[in-house]
């Protein structure tokens, strides 16, 4: 052994091959700062080996180097940009030493190259994969962009279009598409591996491989002509334009980067890679995205852990309803394998959440991505009923009938006496309080919210709602059923709205406030969307959410929150609910919903809306971008910092997620938590302040003012 470290080692093998291994003492390999240490002290000693002749990178784990350690890019990237540039230069440096090695080098790849790990294996001469490899450069998912070298050496190996097109859209890619594109030099089985890895470096250690001239090109400007040169940089920039947007900067500024340094040799292609990921590391679009990443984990981290501690395995599952959501629900659990029995008093709503489900099935078939003996097999696991007999032997029921106390109550308490003693029952109930709902229950334990969004097959997230007498055991249960099921589940407590919804309607009696004041919902609307990148503004999200069931839930709110939530004079929603107008299920709505001559839908802004507003709203007025933002936005945020006060949801990271999953909450903004600390505490109770006279949901909690008066964070 010619070095011994914590992450890696390595050992001269007969014939001089050094292996360099990488086999992190419990954990996957990656690269955290004590990986660069072992990575620094292996390269010298590699130098200083007078036998070695060659060098064979592999790994000990069934990955081979997963990527950077994420978990220290925040904190890190805290410092300022002029002295993260010498950061990561102390880290590239440490690649470009390995790649000066007079040695031949290869990588011996297994499963995950990703990032860090996919550098690694450009540093060297060759890169022999086995059939389970995925490769590739994801940094721009993270808002960033390949930091140890990999804008440099790939476009030198593959072309600069090519490179652009692996690290703009940040894929992984599959053993043979990454040897059709020549990032690989050889793909095997994975028994073989290490024996045609060796071979390969034997080869060029005998001279019959000329590693000198693989590595050369590597260490030189891009060899592209002046029009090439153009060509390439224009066609990869206007692409870049077209899909990232300008609130995700790093696809652009990477595609720059390999531009300037286009005509640089590898220190300066390097230099300008180190500005360029530093420059990266300080946008808010990274912080978010790095955020997400994390907060992310956490949620993956609970649903597994529930996993260990539910009592009960969901193998079989019932939904009651097969509407809209009951057929979602039904689709889901069927599609991620679990079998499910779908219950309504309707056949024709049997037959219609059957041919729903179908539907999505075939478009998934029609775009490659099913077969249709996959589909037949989903299909299967969907058994519509009229009767309850065969819903006796489930784990779990979801009711999904339809909103109303009464009926739900009565559904319940029936299931409940027909399924097993440990059998849990859930209610996707959007509205009704779930220790209203468990009342009459014998088994309140048992039971818990289980809020599904619609589109289900779409939408990430589901609200699993503990009631007071929910058991620890049923959380965890419904929590693993949820995940099983492919979706992020977040626990959050009992309370009106639960915690999206309750979030959310603040935020549209922050636009009603607006609209009455005069303000022009369509301006709104593209403040909102274009701006702050909501997927929808306001008026448009109400007419897809229902007028009328944002009417209804608006009812709910205040009642449960009589001062800050109560119902507004004239609320524009409530004026086009009493004008029949309920959106986009009725076509109308603010805006007008039709089809155009091809049959392509349409949507207006309804001539008929104005007229309703121009009665009941003050006239016309412009408001700017900023106070559009502010007077949604404040609202919002003010709702989340509560529920997290209250302990609705426990966590600033499932708080921001609940947000991005359940409503679509702009990715490069990170959430509404994150969003806060981007603005700053201080500056968004300053701004708050200014609106406080507006009413409730405006002012601050005194929780955030003592969290700003000593400087700490929500996410610590
Ligand atoms: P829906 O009207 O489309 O479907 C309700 C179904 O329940 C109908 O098919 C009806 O025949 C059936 N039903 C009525 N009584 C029944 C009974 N006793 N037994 C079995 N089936 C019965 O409604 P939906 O939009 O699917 O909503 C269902 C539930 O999901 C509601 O509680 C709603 O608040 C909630 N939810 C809806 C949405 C949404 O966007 N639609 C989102 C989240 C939650």
């Amino acid at each position: 052994m010619i070095f011994q470290g914590n992450s890696l080692s390595a050992q001269l093998l007969d014939d001089g091959i050094v292996e360099l291994k990488y086999d992190a003492q419990g954990s996957v390999n990656k690269f955290d700062q004590a990986t660069f240490e072992d990575f620094r002290a292996a390269v010298e000693a590699i130098n200083n080996c007078a036998d070695a002749k060659g060098v064979m990178v592999t790994s000990g784990k069934p990955a081979f180097i997963v990527g950077a350690d994420i978990t220290e890019f925040l904190e890190t990237f805290k410092q300022p940009e002029d002295q993260l540039i010498p950061w990561v230069k102390a880290a590239s440096d440490v690649f470009d030493s390995f790649e000066d090695i007079q040695l031949p080098t290869i990588a011996a790849i297994n499963g995950f190259a990703l990032g860090g790990g996919c550098e690694m294996t450009l540093a060297c001469d060759y890169r022999v994969a086995d059939t389970s490899v995925s490769i590739g450069l994801p940094e721009v998912k993270l808002g960033l962009m390949p930091g140890f070298g990999g804008t440099v050496r790939l476009p030198r190996l593959i072309g600069a279009d090519n490179a652009v097109e692996w690290m703009s859209t940040g894929k992984a890619h599959k053993a043979e598409q990454a040897l059709a594109a020549g990032v690989l030099d050889a793909v095997v089985e994975p028994e073989k591996l290490r024996s045609a890895a060796l071979n390969m470096l034997k080869a060029a250690i005998d001279g019959k491989l000329d590693w000198r001239a693989k590595r050369q090109p590597k260490l030189e400007p891009l060899k592209l002509s002046k029009i090439e040169h153009m060509m390439t940089f224009n066609t990869c920039k206007g692409m870049i334009a077209a899909k990232a947007g300008k609130h995700y900067p790093a696809p652009m500024v990477t595609v720059n980067t390999i531009e300037a340094a286009a005509g640089l040799d590898r220190a300066g292609a390097m230099a300008m890679e180190n500005a360029g990921f530093a420059k990266l590391a300080k946008t808010e679009a990274a912080t978010a995205q790095i955020g997400i990443f994390m907060a992310d984990q956490v949620i993956k981290g609970k649903a597994k852990k529930a996993g260990k501690q539910a009592k009960k395995a969901v193998n079989k599952a019932a939904v009651l309803g097969a509407g809209i959501m009951g057929g979602g629900i039904a689709y889901q659990s069927a599609y991620k394998g679990t079998p499910i029995i779908m219950k309504d008093i309707n056949d024709q709503a049997l037959d219609l959440g059957l041919t729903t489900a179908a539907g999505i099935l075939t478009k998934q078939v029609e775009r490659g991505r099913m077969d249709a003996k996959k589909m037949a097999k989903v299909l299967n696991n969907i058994t519509p009923s009229l009767n309850y007999d065969s819903v006796k032997d489930v784990d779990v029921v979801v009711e999904a009938v339809v909103e109303n106390p009464k009926v739900k109550t009565a559904v319940l308490a029936e299931v409940e006496n027909l399924v097993s003693e440990d059998a849990i029952v859930t209610s996707n109930t959007s509205t009704i309080s779930i220790d209203l709902l468990a009342k009459d229950l014998k088994r309140p334990e048992n039971f818990c919210g289980m809020h599904f969004f619609n589109p289900v097959h779409k939408m990430p997230l589901v609200e699993v709602i503990r009631g007071k007498d929910t058991s620890d055991e049923t959380v965890a249960a419904v929590v693993a059923y949820a995940a099983k099921m492919g979706k992020s589940p977040i626990v959050v407590n009992d309370c009106p709205g639960f915690y999206v919804n309750r979030v959310l309607f603040p935020y549209f009696a922050g636009f009603s406030h607006l609209v009455l004041e005069g303000a022009d919902f369509t301006a709104v609307d593209k403040v909102m969307e274009k701006q702050f990148g909501w997927p929808m503004g306001p008026a448009y999200l109400l007419d897809v959410v229902g007028i009328d069931t944002a009417d209804h839930c608006t009812g709910v709110m205040s009642a449960g929150f009589p001062t800050r939530m109560a119902k507004l004079e004239n609320d524009p929603v409530s004026t086009l609910y009493q004008n029949d107008r309920y959106g986009q299920k009725n076509g109308k709505g603010f805006y007008d919903y039709g089809t155009d001559k091809r049959g392509k839908p349409t949507k207006v802004p309804a001539q008929a809306a104005y007229e309703l507003f121009a009665a009941s709203c003050s006239d016309k007025k412009e408001f700017a971008a900023d106070e559009i933002i502010a007077r949604l936005m404040i609202p919002l945020v003010n709702e989340v910092i509560r529920c997290l006060e209250e302990g609705v949801v426990d966590s600033a990271a499932e708080a921001d997620m609940g947000l991005l999953y359940g409503l679509g909450f702009p990715p490069f903004r990170g959430g509404p938590i994150r969003y806060l600390e981007t603005l700053g505490l201080d500056n968004f109770i300053a701004m708050a302040d200014k609106y406080a006279h507006l009413g409730e949901i405006y002012q601050v909690t005194d929780g955030l003012r003592e969290m700003a008066k000593s400087g700490q964070s929500y996410f610590s």
